[in-house]
């Protein structure tokens, strides 16, 4: 086997890999505001408001106008496309706003998921067409990190092999593409939790959809220290009759993690994936007190367990503005807190112990 030929200079991969040590700087996580048009709608349905364009602008306005204090908290934010052009009402797109405030701008890229054909139900994750040029735009319009999201499902016969084949593939290939860009390329393999499955079997099929994906990412020539993996955490589904703790959650998913995610990889940002706000945060917690040894970065990028209490206390009214705030303001400082494994609890918010678990999720 030959050499690869190198594709990325000393100096591309050193702006990579301080792009992603900015985004994961101790305390900091990631605020995922990239739900898709469909996806606000839904949102936007449980507060009883219109999904109007005006609607989306001025709820991701508070969001990205926080009080400064938690530029401590959040080292990057990803968008939605429209979200980046969209302009503030200081007259600055929502991507100049973020940059200004020393947040890394960051940007969905993947197109949704589709059916993989001949198999239980399973997808595969769309988007590659164009996507060197888009790449291209991107950067230029400043984002520094992008964001793309494959599905896997777990059921008595899913993942099939097919399946994690084809989607870590697609993921790695859509790594090199944003690497090429200097794009830090977050890597999203999401494990639903839908399903009675226990926690051993999630984190089996975790460590198989993990050790497939970095293969794949090694096979694209993709430099690790210049991306993040955005994974579930290894948990029970959601119907398993079993609860299991805060602790067993941990030391699944780091022992998944230690078996699978290579050293080089600066930081692990988990998704929430329908866990409650506090759930969320307890279980970053314990994995950042766990006593294995750990050589990445835990942290957060959450979207669900960042906003529902915000959304909830916005309620769509124009004179909620500062109650919103307040409670992002909550969230970020909890997060940011069990990122280092401080988080005591009892940060809870207008809807922190709230189920968010929606059946067979898109984003
Ligand atoms: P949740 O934290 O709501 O699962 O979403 C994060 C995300 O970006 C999923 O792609």
């Amino acid at each position: 086997m030959p050499h690869s030929y190198p594709f990325l200079t000393p100096e591309q991969k050193k702006e990579l890999s301080d792009i992603a040590h900015k985004i994961i700087a101790p305390g900091k996580g990631i605020l995922a505001a990239d739900e898709s048009t469909g996806s606000v709608a839904k949102r936007f349905q449980s507060i009883n408001t219109e999904n109007t364009e005006e609607n989306r602008r001025l709820y991701r306005q508070l969001l990205f106008t926080v009080d400064k204090e938690a530029d401590a908290y959040i080292g990057g934010v990803i968008l939605f496309h429209e979200t980046l052009y969209q302009k503030a009402d200081s007259g600055k797109t929502f991507g100049q706003v973020i940059k200004d405030r020393g947040w890394v701008v960051g940007i969905k890229v993947d197109k949704g998921v589709v059916p993989l054909a001949g198999t239980n139900g399973e997808t595969t994750t769309q988007g590659l067409d164009g996507l060197y040029e888009r790449c291209a735009q991107y950067k230029k319009d400043g984002c520094d990190f992008a964001k793309w999201r494959c599905v896997l499902k777990i059921t008595p016969t899913t993942p099939s092999s097919l399946a994690i084949k084809e989607n870590c593939n697609v993921l790695a290939r859509y790594a090199s593409i944003c690497q090429m860009h200097g794009i830090v390329p977050i890597v999203e393999p999401e494990i639903l939790p839908d399903g009675d499955h226990d926690l051993k079997r999630c984190q089996y099929v975790t460590e198989k959809v993990l050790a497939g994906m970095y293969k794949a990412l090694s096979e694209h020539h993709v430099y690790l220290e210049g991306t993040l993996l955005k994974p579930n955490m290894v948990t029970a589904g959601h119907s398993c009759s079993h609860k299991y703790n805060t602790g067993e959650i941990a030391m699944a998913t780091v022992t998944a993690l230690r078996r699978t995610v290579p050293p080089a990889v600066p930081g692990v940002t988990f998704l929430s994936g329908g866990q409650s706000e506090e759930e969320a945060s307890v279980n970053l917690n314990s994995m950042n007190k766990c006593p294995l040894h750990r050589p990445w970065a835990l942290s957060f990028s959450y979207g669900r367990a960042l906003q529902a209490s915000a959304l909830k206390a916005w309620g769509g009214k124009k004179e909620n503005g500062k109650a919103c705030q307040a409670e992002l303001m909550k969230r970020a400082v909890a997060n940011s807190k069990a990122a280092t494994g401080k988080y005591e609890g009892g940060g809870a918010g207008a809807a922190a112990g709230d189920s968010l678990f929606v059946e067979n999720h898109a984003y």
